[in-house]
């Protein structure tokens, strides 16, 4: 199968497990993440209609998008990696969305770089909903009072919440415990669901699903 289909497909599904879940297909935003693909291998996608795109490193991303966004208008890029504290300045300056805002120091620095660069991103507060040691995030208990420090210390305006369930485990509670968590925190955007289990994220909730290798093939 070629890119534009797998890309069609994935697509269709996504219509159609919102039409299933009694949700409006356009409630949901894929996000194509195009992470190891070289600009050529981007393109095609960019040809079909894809905007939205997501990388999980800002270096990477640094050395293809300013070269595909001069070619196409309107581009949107989502940071779905975590940031460390000295690439801030980059990666405000290149992404509009930062999924993996995690820990006090960095949401402090990302605010610092907005007000500097005048960039308002858009941002989601990464939830570690498996509480795995290995893995970024925010533990679900503390989720409340880190987007109320984010809010009202530091005067940022959070979007939503993230989670990337343990590899080994039924999803589905971990995207649930995601949906409670940001009612908890007055929030309606949840960015849930990769290549193995973007439908099950949308039955439960998601507005946008980070689809990769289903996309763009095996990386
Ligand atoms: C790589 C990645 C994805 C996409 O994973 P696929 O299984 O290839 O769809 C989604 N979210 C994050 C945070 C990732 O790092």
């Amino acid at each position: 199968m070629e890119l534009e289909d797998r890309l069609e497909e994935v697509h269709s599904r996504v219509r159609k497990a919102a039409s299933e879940a009694g949700r409006k297909p356009e409630q949901v935003t894929l996000v194509a993440v195009s992470k190891t693909f070289d600009a050529d291998a981007i393109r095609p996608a960019i040809a079909a209609g894809q905007r939205v795109f997501g990388e999980n490193r800002v270096q990477e991303a640094q050395g293809k998008w300013p070269e595909l966004r001069a070619q196409t208008a309107g581009i949107e890029l989502h940071l779905i990696g975590p940031l460390q504290s000295n690439k801030t300045a980059d990666a405000v300056a290149l992404f509009d969305v930062i999924e993996t805002v995690d820990r006090e120091k960095i949401a402090r620095s990302i605010a610092d770089e907005m007000k500097r660069q005048g960039r308002a991103l858009r941002l989601y507060v990464q939830v570690n909903t498996g509480l795995e040691p290995q893995k970024a995030g925010i533990a679900p208990d503390d989720t409340l009072s880190f987007v109320t420090f984010c809010r009202e210390e530091l005067g940022l305006t959070i979007e939503g919440l993230m989670c990337i369930p343990p590899a080994d485990e039924n999803p589905g509670p971990h995207f649930a415990l995601l949906a409670k968590l940001a009612a908890r925190c007055s929030l309606d955007r949840l960015s849930m669901g990769m290549s193995g289990d973007y439908e099950v994220a949308i039955g439960f909730g998601a507005t946008s699903v980070r689809v990769g290798s289903a996309i763009f093939g095996t990386r």
